[in-house]
């Protein structure tokens, strides 16, 4: 079968692979439509996990199953379902105590192009099928599907992982396609006012959609006093990172209020620490919570989220920016994301 693979950092090709072999538990898919993520940039040009040789890239898309294993229950051949990015052990001691995407060891359940082959071939396999895979909707297009794959959960992640409530105002740092579900999460939850960092222009128009409230450029000034400014000195009750770097902390510890939280999505891609400042962390009593995590996958969110798509309380065609036809079309397709053109929010490619 063919694959578009990492052949080493900074360095992508097609090659040729075996079609995988299906466990007990196990499913084979085709995709019917995939999606390119920042992750794929920072896997192949930062050797964001490390150095791979050959490993196919992908982890969003949507597929149709072609292949299950003797013991799965709930899939069959024909399926057309969601992939999502994250496919924990789901009968492991982590995932039994909540943490499924660490499901052997920390990070471990992101296995798509990063432990094993990911989604950007003709075939590819799915661990435990009936806890990671979920019926696509009929009503979802492929192209949405795709944006259900990774973004919209991540991005929904940011928000449960800051603790969103009615009537928050929320800080989202980075409204590129995560951050913009984290707006939308944000105001699902029913947060009252969102500011929304970020400068691309075509990002800033979506997060609008999406029911952000306040916008704030990282490039005019420092993300805090432009908070303190907009806030007379308060701050925000929530914090969602979903870009910037590690020096991003300290802008989202200086922006909240006591007893805030903070949710962040974001790859640190760089530095060694994080710098908590002492004096607005409440010189160590401000009771303000920084969590970070990986989206947690499954078959249920991902149905759940799925629903919101279909029942039309959630438009992720927006995201959608850039849709090729054809297989050909991958390598292009990544190198947009790489480069980011001001136009961009996300590149699809319609396999089916
Ligand atoms: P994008 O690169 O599309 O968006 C990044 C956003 O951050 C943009 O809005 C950008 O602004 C803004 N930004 C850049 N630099 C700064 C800065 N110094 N301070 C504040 N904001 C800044 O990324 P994605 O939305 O695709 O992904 C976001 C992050 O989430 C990535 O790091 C990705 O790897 C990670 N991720 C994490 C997952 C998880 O499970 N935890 C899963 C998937 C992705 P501008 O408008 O100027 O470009
Ligand atoms: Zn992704």
């Amino acid at each position: 079968m063919k694959c578009f693979a990492m052949l080493k950092i900074g360095e992508v090709g097609w090659i040729e692979k075996e079609v995988p072999a299906c466990g007990p538990m196990d499913a084979i898919c085709k995709p019917l439509a995939i999606a390119i993520c920042t992750s794929d940039v920072h896997t192949v040009w930062e050797g964001a996990v490390g150095d791979r040789h050959n490993m196919v890239l992908g982890h969003e898309g949507c597929a149709e199953v072609v292949q299950v294993g003797s013991m799965v229950k709930d899939f069959k051949p024909g399926d057309k379902v969601l992939v999502p990015a994250i496919t924990p052990d789901w009968n492991s001691l982590e995932a039994q105590a909540g943490y499924s995407m660490h499901s052997g060891g920390m990070l471990a359940g992101w296995k798509f192009s990063n432990f094993k082959d990911g989604v950007f071939s003709e075939f590819f396999h799915v661990n435990d099928a009936d806890g990671n895979l979920a019926l696509l909707p009929p009503n979802i297009n492929y192209v949405d599907a795709c944006m259900l794959s990774d973004m919209v959960p991540t991005g929904f992640h940011g928000v449960e992982l800051a603790d969103v409530q009615f009537g928050d105002t929320v800080l989202v740092i980075g409204i590129g396609p995560v951050g913009l579900m984290s707006v939308a999460g944000a105001n699902l939850r029913g947060a009252s006012r969102i500011i929304a960092v970020g400068t691309r222009p075509v990002c800033v128009a979506a997060a609008k959609k999406y029911g952000a409230t306040d916008f704030i450029s990282y490039k005019q000034g420092k993300i805090e006093d432009q908070v303190m400014a907009m806030t007379n000195g308060k701050g925000v009750d929530k914090v969602v990172i979903a870009g910037g770097t590690v020096a991003t902390f300290e802008s989202a510890v200086k922006s909240l209020k006591p007893g805030g939280n903070i949710g962040s999505v974001n790859y640190l891609g760089s530095g060694d620490y994080i710098n908590i400042p002492r004096v607005e962390w409440g010189v160590g009593m401000g009771h303000k919570t920084i969590n970070g995590g990986l989206m947690p996958g499954g078959r249920l969110r991902m149905e759940k989220l799925g629903s919101l798509v279909s029942s039309g309380r959630l438009d992720v065609s927006p995201l959608s920016t850039h849709v090729f036809e054809g297989w050909e079309h991958i390598p292009e397709a990544l190198q947009l994301m790489k480069d980011k053109p001001a136009d961009l929010i996300k590149p699809v490619v319609k396999l089916a």
